[in-house]
């Protein structure tokens, strides 16, 4: 179905399953602009069948190759092909499309979204921990191969529309806002000791498990500077974290003549997913609208970098730069499953990712990685060797 002058975009969705997923779902079945060639999911079959027909998507590929006949089972009757296996979504990253959702969570999401990315694909990147991981090598093979991606995370999406085509070299600086989380005005001690409920409870974004816990340690605003750092070509120390509890000003650019272009919006990820699905164009979308007079307030405040010590690693990886954010990044991902399965607590997240960073600094693991074969190869040293907290260890 096609509304409008323009033909229907044809997407693959990288993580249709999650929440970003089920956002990117709600807005095509709004708008009848788009067409879905492949949904990707993880393991969770019935919901990626569900996925698949409410979308009418062409291919649905399942990352865990043992879902396969169940996923045949579940789409028997509709004219939907099935594969499954790691190799099967690589292929699908690759099918021909106009736009790829990279909506995988952490580190998964790496291969597929850089073979989209050597396809010349365009992609609206939700899963940062790829530009954590390996930035670098990323911006340099989105260059080489003609590639375009546009950045779907809220903050980052702001900042792209208030940049409205300057570069950083143009600018002063950018500032990204946090809301703060579910531990904002907590004590130290107490957020040490949050359970993993309560470290989920976010106050203004319902997300996956987690990107919540990364925002509930603020970890998830340092994985978004190293992510601003390198898509918009910034040099560390010229990028702010603000906190913003209200979550309406999602970024600001600050130009040399004193102007601060600013993006407001509701918070709700389908308006930067409806403004990532339409790009270069614009098109309605029923999102949350935003009503500032209802909101009453917006307050901003500095974060606090002893309460939330995530963030200051994040911080000084982006600052040493090299291998450091692809430590950090799988360090963090280990701990965060670690804390959800109630083997450690909350504080020892940032603690195991500092021991993490300080190791690969000695012993020679955070040198640069070259390629995303070097990349995941330091990615899989750091979890190698905290492996141990997995099966429940210290
Ligand atoms: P989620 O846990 O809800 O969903 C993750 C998706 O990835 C699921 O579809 C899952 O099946 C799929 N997946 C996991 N492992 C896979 C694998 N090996 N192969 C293929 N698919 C796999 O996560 P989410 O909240 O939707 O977040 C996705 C990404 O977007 C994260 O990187 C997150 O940081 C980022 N992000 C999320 C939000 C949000 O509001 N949820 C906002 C900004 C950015
Ligand atoms: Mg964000």
């Amino acid at each position: 179905m096609v509304t409008g002058q323009q033909p229907a975009k044809r997407l693959v969705i990288l993580g249709a399953t999650g929440s970003i997923g089920q956002s990117t779902a709600s807005v095509i079945e709004d708008s009848g602009d788009y067409c879905v060639e492949a949904v990707v999911g993880g393991s969770d079959v019935a919901a990626l069948a569900k996925m698949a027909v409410r979308l009418g998507a062409r291919h649905a590929v399942i990352h865990d190759a043992t879902g396969y006949h169940a996923l045949r089972e579940a789409l028997a009757g509709h004219e939907i092909t099935v594969a499954a296996g790691p190799q099967a979504v690589l292929e699908a990253a690759v099918m021909p499309c106009d736009l790829v959702v990279g909506a995988i969570v952490g580190t998964a999401g790496v291969p597929p979204t850089y073979a989209a990315l050597q396809a010349g694909r365009t992609i609206a990147l939700a899963n940062k921990e790829c530009m954590v991981c390996a930035g670098e090598i990323f911006m340099r093979s989105a260059k080489a191969h003609g590639a375009v991606i546009l950045p779907l995370d809220s903050e980052h999406n702001a900042i792209f529309q208030a940049l409205n085509g300057w570069d950083a070299s143009q600018i002063e600086n950018m500032t990204i806002t946090a809301s703060g989380g579910p531990f904002r005005t907590w004590t130290k001690e107490a957020i040490g000791n949050a359970r993993p409920e309560q470290a989920l409870a976010h106050p203004n974004w319902s997300m996956g498990r987690k990107v919540s816990i990364d925002s509930a340690g603020l970890m998830n605003k340092g994985l978004e500077l190293i992510e601003a750092h390198h898509l918009f070509a910034i040099p560390p120390e010229r990028l702010q974290v603000l906190v913003h509890p209200q979550s309406i000003v999602h970024g600001l650019v600050s130009y040399g003549d004193g102007s601060v272009v600013a993006v407001l919006a509701a918070p709700d990820m389908r308006t930067p997913i409806a403004h990532c699905l339409a790009y270069p164009h614009r098109r309605d979308a029923r999102t949350a609208r935003l009503d500032l007079a209802q909101v009453g307030a917006l307050t901003f405040e500095r974060p606090d970098l002893d309460k939330f010590p995530a963030l200051g690693l994040a911080i000084a990886a982006m600052k040493a730069g090299q291998g450091l954010p692809t430590v950090l990044n799988a360090a963090n991902e280990v701990a965060v499953n670690a804390y959800l399965s109630g083997y450690i607590g909350f504080a020892d997240i940032a603690r195991i990712v500092e021991g993490a960073c300080d190791q690969a600094l000695r012993d020679g693991t955070a040198n640069s990685p070259q390629s995303i074969a070097d990349a995941l190869a330091v990615d899989h040293i750091t979890r190698e060797r905290l492996h141990p907290l997995l099966a429940g260890g210290r």
